[in-house]
């Protein structure tokens, strides 16, 4: 037997090793990891520059000089700052053919001209180096994975050395991803650098829609009644304005969830094959979709509750009564109007159907949840529902507006209503939609997602294909 291991025995009687892991550096990831390796069954040792912090170190762990502990185990941490890394030349005869696991970050990006991890692999050439846990924070590694990121992502140049880390990461709860050789170094150690990557342009996109629709729909409704009637309706601000700018925002931005998903469609028929690649914009539309769509629920949730509240509001009761109150003075009755019923109710009905597939899109795009679809459910809701949802929520809208588009009172000062600009994204996405499934359209995007290319002609005008229904 190995002397980083001893022989134990456990409750079923089958014979296991307990590993001995080496960390190097007693600062918050050595100790958060050294704690969560004890717990799992390993023996850790740490080398140090001091035994002083040996006081907050887990219990059952040693402390030790690094050359001594690097002796004691074959898979040693370094669970030290980069800049700090230079000792490490000076151990080189005690760490050869030892599996190096290279934790560190930066503090910005392009800092050094290569990784850390192929940093410390020319400082300990006969070492093997592996990068990894370096996305997964020191609170994390303490709560066991369980609240946070269980994702620890590896990547080095020998599969062995990566297997033994692998194993590290299990044990400890968390599930490894091979992200190849030690050239995916640097792209690991900016993984944690990054601010919301996908969520930036959503997020923009969702701050300057809402800003140019509450600014659009003010100037219609507050500023317009202003300056021609000399009325201060200011306080509609507040709810009325809100809640015609979220549900505006969450409608567009659902279909621009579509949208790329439409063009890019169309720029296979128009490419002829789905093996060229699409615009780099597209590409970075399309892997914002689920982070688009998650925002555009977040202003739909928004515009329920702002929709709940309308009863209870001071302006409508006052309106409400003002209103009974004339028609009582004038001795009139108020006229049931079957079209307008049936017209509110469907309103009413294509919004909660349309919230209630949208709240459903929301929970299978979770992680948890979409884990457990197989493909097929996978694209069934977010395709197939997904466009039932636009629909329904487009449907909504359409009926919202009714026949006001018709009316020239609705222009103030030329300007559409704001429901009227909220159509406009979801009309050309459901067009688009609607000539993709179109059956001869359909039957040629399908071959292209199957493999099918269409051969330009090299000689004469027109294309030459073999595609079977074109040929
Ligand atoms: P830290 O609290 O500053 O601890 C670093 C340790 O390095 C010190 O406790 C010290 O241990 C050792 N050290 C300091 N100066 C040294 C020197 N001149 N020579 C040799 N050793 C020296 O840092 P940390 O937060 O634990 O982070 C350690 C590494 O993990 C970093 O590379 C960091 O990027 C990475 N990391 C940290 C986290 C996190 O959540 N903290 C998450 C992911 C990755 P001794 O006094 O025992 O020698």
């Amino acid at each position: 037997m190995n002397s980083d291991s001893v022989a134990m025995t456990d409750l079923s009687g089958k014979m296991h090793k307990t590993e001995t892991v080496c960390i190097f550096g007693t600062g918050d990831f050595g100790r958060s990891l050294g704690l969560r390796l004890l717990q799992s069954g390993y023996r850790v040792v740490y080398g140090s520059r001091t035994s002083k912090n040996s006081p907050l170190l887990p219990k059952g762990s040693k402390v030790m000089t690094h050359a001594e502990a690097a002796c004691d185990a074959h898979v040693v941490f370094v669970a030290v700052q980069r800049e700090h890394y230079r000792f490490l030349s000076s151990l080189a005869s005690n760490l050869k053919g030892k599996v190096l696991v290279d934790v560190s970050n930066n503090l910005k990006r392009g800092l050094y001209p290569e990784s850390n991890a192929e940093y410390l692999s020319k400082l300990v050439p006969e070492a093997t180096v592996v990068k990894a846990f370096n996305t997964i924070s020191a609170w994390a590694l303490q709560s066991g994975g369980l609240d946070a990121n269980r994702q620890v992502l590896i990547c080095g140049d020998r599969a062995d050395a990566k297997q033994q880390v692998t194993d590290i990461a299990q044990s400890l709860g968390f599930t490894a991803l091979d992200r190849g050789s030690l050239r995916a170094a640097a792209e690991l150690e900016d993984l944690p650098l990054q601010l919301f990557p996908l969520w930036r342009l959503p997020f923009n996109i969702a701050i300057c829609l809402t800003a140019f629709i509450f600014f659009y729909a003010l100037t219609r409704d507050v500023i317009y009644e202003r300056v021609t009637n000399g009325k201060d309706i200011a306080f509609r601000i507040m709810i009325s304005l809100a809640n015609k700018t979220f549900p505006i925002v969450s409608l567009v931005m659902l279909s621009l969830c579509y949208l790329p998903g439409a063009l890019a469609g169309f720029l296979q028929l128009y490419n002829g094959t789905k093996y060229r690649r699409f615009p780099d914009w597209l590409d970075r539309w399309m892997l914002c979709r689920k982070q688009l769509g998650l925002l555009a629920l977040a202003f739909g949730f928004l515009h329920v509750l702002y929709t709940l509240v309308i009863p209870i509001r001071y302006y409508v009761r006052y309106r409400i009564n003002v209103y009974t109150i004339s028609l009582v003075k004038d001795n009139k009755t108020y006229e049931f109007d079957n079209t307008a019923a049936w017209r509110i109710d469907s309103y009413y009905s294509m919004g909660i159907l349309g919230f209630g597939l949208f709240v459903l899109l929301g929970i299978t795009s979770l992680p948890s949840v979409s884990n457990s679809l197989n493909w097929r459910e996978f694209s069934f809701v977010q395709s197939k529902l997904g466009y039932i949802t636009l629909l329904l929520c487009t449907a909504h809208t359409f009926l919202y507006g009714w026949d006001k588009f018709l009316k020239p009172a609705s222009y103030r000062w030329w300007m559409p209503p704001a429901y009227m600009l909220s159509l406009v994204v979801p009309c050309v996405v459901l067009i688009l939609k609607l000539i993709l499934i179109t059956p001869c359209v359909d039957r040629t995007v399908t071959h292209i997602r199957q493999g099918w290319e269409r051969q330009d002609k090299t000689s004469g005008n027109g294309i030459k294909t073999n595609h079977p229904l074109i040929a």
